[in-house]
């Protein structure tokens, strides 16, 4: 199958259920990107602030880049002028910053906050404390640039689906519970990112509306 093809079928089991696809071309060639452009898909995901860069500066504007990666604070300034959404803000230094280069662009950065979900002490994010505190104190009053449009997490990598089930679950009862009691001038809790190639669907039943998906589209990296 055609990368168009792919995207198409994918497109056609997430719309349905109101999720979005964001393709993660991290690795693969501007070729590749570029037959799925010409067949009207435009929301690519990338990792790497370099190579989100370059892809920015060499294929067509219109595109829409999504920062998925782990972020460095003193990285958010090359990509502060185009970034369409950072999924992967795991620290209030981290939105301090993009604060700052937000204003210096003069643009508003729309962010989502990364929950650790996983057993996996590797991946980055904040805990469920963490981050009710964060909404109880609004943290996020003095920020004015940043848009907090909801939560990123990542389950943990294994073939046992109950446990990538309930991590996906208690992620978006976190979503719920935070857009259901917290109205914040700078906070609208509008997507949930959730779900890689392998375990999309899982993160789709629990009620994701944006999916990362690169290998089962672009192929093995
Ligand atoms: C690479 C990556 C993905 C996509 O992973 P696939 O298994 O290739 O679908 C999704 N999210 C993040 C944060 C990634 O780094």
């Amino acid at each position: 199958m055609s990368i168009p093809e792919k995207i198409q079928l994918l497109e056609a089991e997430l719309t349905p259920q109101n999720c979005q696809l964001v393709a993660v071309s991290k690795t693969k060639p501007h070729d590749l990107i570029m037959e799925a452009y010409h067949a009207g898909f435009k929301r690519f995901g990338e990792n790497r602030v370099q190579e989100l860069v370059e892809k920015h500066q060499a294929l067509p504007k219109d595109i829409e880049w999504h920062m998925i990666g782990h972020l460095q604070r003193n990285k958010v300034k090359y990509i502060a002028p185009f970034v369409d959404l950072i999924h992967g803000v795991d620290n209030l230094k981290l939105l301090a910053e993009i604060e700052k280069q937000a204003l210096k662009n003069q643009r508003e950065i729309p962010c989502l906050l990364q929950i650790h979900i996983a057993q996996e002490q590797s991946k980055f994010g904040f805990n469920e404390q963490e981050i009710m505190v964060l909404f109880e104190e609004d943290a996020f009053e003095s920020f004015t640039h940043v848009r907090i449009k909801g939560l990123m997490g990542m389950a943990t990598f294994t073939t046992d689906e109950s446990q990538v089930r309930s991590e996906f679950r208690t992620l978006a009862q976190l979503f719920q519970n935070i857009k259901q009691n917290y109205s914040l001038p700078n906070v609208q809790m509008e997507v949930l990112s959730m779900g890689m190639s392998n375990d999309y669907q899982i993160a789709v039943q629990e009620g994701s509306t944006m999916v990362r998906i690169g290998s089962s589209i672009f192929g093995s990296r």
